[in-house]
């Protein structure tokens, strides 16, 4: 005779479904944003080249003073190497002393943020608003006025002199 399962042990078991549901769904947050400008990998590679590719698309960092940015020093603006959306103002950019381009404040609606918890740190991803590439971190012991310390990889800019 096969087991009989009672209606009461049933809904519990359906109850406790649900409730596993809605504590392992995929937040609403965790959905890729849509950005304007989109490739496929494949495409990005050839635009960008291995070295741009890797910062830009898979959230990679370049060595600490490597990038010829750490020096530039004249007014102009600083625009995502992915996409060419301006993003810093020279007005904004400071010398850090951690041998990446800094800055303490993007042009209005040059990025979005994101968590990120690579590498065991709890750290706030910068990514052009544009593109979605990578640009870096942004962490909250810059100057003032705004107290941020926009921390880029130099390969994720071009400049632009003014
Ligand atoms: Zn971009």
């Amino acid at each position: 005779m096969a087991p009989v399962l009672d209606r009461r042990t049933l809904l519990a078991g359906l109850g406790l479904g649900g409730v596993a549901w809605v504590l392992f769904r995929p937040a609403a947050g965790d959905a890729a944003p849509a950005f304007a400008v989109t490739h496929t990998q494949d495409q990005w590679r050839k635009l960008l080249g291995p070295a741009r590719y890797h910062i830009l698309r898979e959230a990679g960092t370049e060595r600490a003073y490597t990038s010829p940015l750490n020096s530039e020093h004249r007014r102009g603006t600083f625009f995502c190497a992915g996409c060419a959306l301006l993003l810093f103002s020279s007005t904004t950019k400071f010398d850090s002393g951690t041998g990446w381009p800094s800055f303490f404040k993007p042009l209005p609606n040059a990025v979005v943020t994101r968590s990120d918890r690579s590498l065991l740190m709890e750290r706030t991803g910068v990514l052009c608003r544009r593109c979605g590439g990578h640009l870096g971190h942004v962490f909250d012991d810059g100057p003032k006025p705004t107290g941020l310390r926009y921390c880029m990889n130099g390969l994720a800019l071009k400049f632009q002199p003014a």
